[in-house]
C-alpha cells in the first residue's frame, strides 16, 4: 500500500482582493469556514473541515494533472438561491446575527505528484467566479478564501406597516476593508442591508423586508425615522476615489430593488449627508425615555461624508437612476427673475454667513425674499430647512438652512465642495442654477 501524500487545504473568509492572499476581515485565522466539503472532483475524495477551517486529502491515488476542487458549505451555512449573488429576493432573512451562508466555490489547482510528495502549480477559481480565490501555499498547502455572500447582521424588527422602500440610502464606511464595518456592524444595533466592498463583491446583512440602522433617528421630506422607509447600502471606502466595479455593483442593487419595489423612483436615491441626522450619543438616551421628547429637540448633526465629494453621482445620474441637475432643462443665461430676482441683480452674490430677508433688499427697499424662495425649493426636494419642524420657511440663513444648502451642493455642484468634513454653505447663482434644474427634473 502506498504511503499517504496529503495536500492540505485551508478555507477562510478573508475578502482578499488583487491576487494578495492578506485578510481584509481579521487576521489570517479569524474567520476559519467549518464543516464545508471540499472534493476532488471526479475523483472520489473528499473532506470536511475542521473546528479551524483545515482540512487534508490523501492524494496518494492520483496522478499528476490538473483538478477541480468543489467546495459545498454545510446545509446550515449555504445560501438560498444560491446560483446567483445575493438580491433582493434571497430568502435568508430569520438568520441569527453572525451567520454567514456561501455559494458553492470552484478551484481549478494543477497537481504534481512524484518522489512520494505533492506539489501544488497556478491555482484559481472556475468559471471566473468572483466570490473565492485561491493560494498556494508551497510545496502542498492551499489557502483558499470563500466569501460569504450573507452575513447576518442585527436589525430593528419588520418595517411598520405600510412602510415598504422609497428610498435607497448610500454610504460610506470609512474604512478601507470590509472587517472593519463588519466588526462594527455585529456587535452593534447599527447595519445596512448591503456592503459593496472595493472589488465589487456584495455582502448582504440584513433582509429589505426588516428595518436596518443604518439612518439612526433622521429626516427627510417630513419622515422622520428615514431607516423605517430606505434600504442602506454601504460602501466600502475609507478616502479617496471609489472604484468603476463599486459603480457597477451600485447600479446593480439599484436597478434590481427598483424593480421589486416600484415605490423607491429615482428621485429616492439619496446619499445619507443629504438626510438629516442625529449623533448616536444623543441617540441612546432618547431611546431609552419612557416619553421620547419631540424629535427636533435633539442636536443636529451633520454627516457631510457619507458618501462624501469623492463619490461621483454622475454615474449614476449617466444610466437615469437618481435626480440630476441637467443643464439641458435651464441654460445658465436662463437664470433671472428666480429667487426675486436677486442674481439678476447680483449676479456675484455669496450668501454664506447668517442675513435674513429682512436685510437683503432691492434698490426700492423692497425684499428680494431669496432665502425665503431658496428654503422654499430646498423643503420641495426634502431638505429639512429649520431645526424646529424641518419646513418652516423662516427667511433666515441660518445654520439649518446652510447645511441644508451644503448637502444640496455636495451632491448636485460638485467640484465646488472638496472637503468632507467641513460645511460649505455657499448659495451663489451657480447653486441656484443647480436647484432650478433638479426642481424642474422631479417634474418630468
Ligand atoms: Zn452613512
Amino acid at each position: 500500500m502506498a504511503r499517504p501524500i496529503k495536500m492540505t487545504v485551508a478555507v477562510r473568509a478573508l475578502f482578499a482582493v488583487n491576487n494578495s492572499p492578506q485578510a481584509r476581515w481579521g487576521s489570517k485565522d479569524s474567520h476559519p469556514i467549518v464543516k464545508a466539503t471540499v472534493a476532488l472532483e471526479g475523483t472520489g475524495l473528499s473532506a470536511t473541515t475542521h473546528t479551524f477551517g483545515n482540512m487534508e486529502l490523501d492524494v496518494s491515488s492520483l496522478s499528476s494533472g490538473e483538478y477541480v476542487l468543489v467546495l459545498t458549505p454545510d446545509s446550515a451555512n449555504l445560501l438560498r438561491n444560491s446560483s446567483e449573488p445575493v438580491n433582493p429576493n434571497d430568502g435568508n432573512k430569520t438568520d441569527a446575527p453572525g451567520t454567514c451562508r456561501y455559494r458553492p466555490l470552484k478551484i481549478k489547482v494543477s497537481l504534481t505528484i512524484k518522489d512520494g510528495g505533492v506539489q501544488l502549480g497556478a491555482a484559481s477559481t472556475c468559471d471566473g467566479a468572483t466570490h473565492g480565490a485561491a493560494f498556494v501555499q508551497p510545496p502542498a498547502g492551499l489557502l483558499i478564501d470563500w466569501k460569504p455572500d450573507w452575513i447576518a447582521c442585527k436589525h430593528s424588527g419588520v418595517r411598520p406597516a405600510n412602510s415598504t422602500p422609497t428610498i435607497i440610502l448610500l454610504h460610506r464606511t470609512g474604512g478601507p476593508t470590509p472587517g472593519s464595518a463588519l466588526d462594527t456592524f455585529l456587535p452593534a444595533p447599527t447595519s445596512s442591508h448591503y456592503l459593496v466592498d472595493v472589488d465589487g463583491f456584495v455582502i448582504k446583512l440584513v433582509h429589505e423586508d426588516l428595518v436596518a440602522n443604518h439612518a439612526g433617528m433622521s429626516w427627510w421630506a417630513g419622515q422622520n425615522r428615514v431607516g423605517n422607509v430606505s434600504v442602506g447600502i454601504e460602501i466600502v471606502n475609507k478616502d479617496g476615489a471609489f472604484t468603476p466595479q463599486q459603480y457597477d455593483a451600485v447600479t446593480r442593487l439599484i436597478q434590481e430593488l427598483k424593480l421589486k419595489y416600484p415605490g423607491i423612483s429615482r428621485h429616492g436615491i439619496l446619499g445619507h449627508g443629504e438626510v438629516r441626522v442625529r449623533s448616536d450619543k444623543n441617540l441612546v438616551p432618547y431611546l431609552k425615555k419612557p416619553t421620547p421628547p419631540p424629535l427636533h429637540d435633539l442636536t443636529l448633526e451633520n454627516r457631510p461624508g457619507c458618501p462624501g465629494v469623492y463619490f461621483d453621482w454622475t454615474k449614476l445620474e449617466d444610466q437615469g437612476l437618481c435626480s440630476k441637475a441637467d443643464p439641458s432643462l435651464l441654460a445658465e443665461s436662463k437664470l433671472g427673475e428666480e429667487y426675486g430676482g436677486y442674481f439678476k441683480d447680483n449676479p456675484l452674490a455669496r450668501l454664506s454667513n447668517l442675513t435674513t430677508d429682512a436685510k437683503l433688499l432691492r434698490k426700492d427697499k423692497t425684499p428680494y425674499n431669496v432665502i425665503a424662495s431658496l428654503q422654499t425649493d430646498l423643503g420641495s426636494l426634502g431638505y429639512s430647512i429649520n431645526a424646529m419642524d424641518g419646513v418652516s420657511i423662516t427667511g433666515a440663513y441660518d445654520a439649518a438652512t446652510q447645511a441644508a444648502v451644503d448637502r444640496f451642493r455636495r451632491r448636485y455642484v460638485p467640484g465646488t465642495v472638496r472637503d468632507n468634513k467641513n460645511l460649505s454653505p455657499i448659495f451663489d447663482r451657480a447653486t441656484a442654477i443647480a436647484l432650478k434644474r433638479v426642481l424642474l427634473d422631479r417634474q418630468r
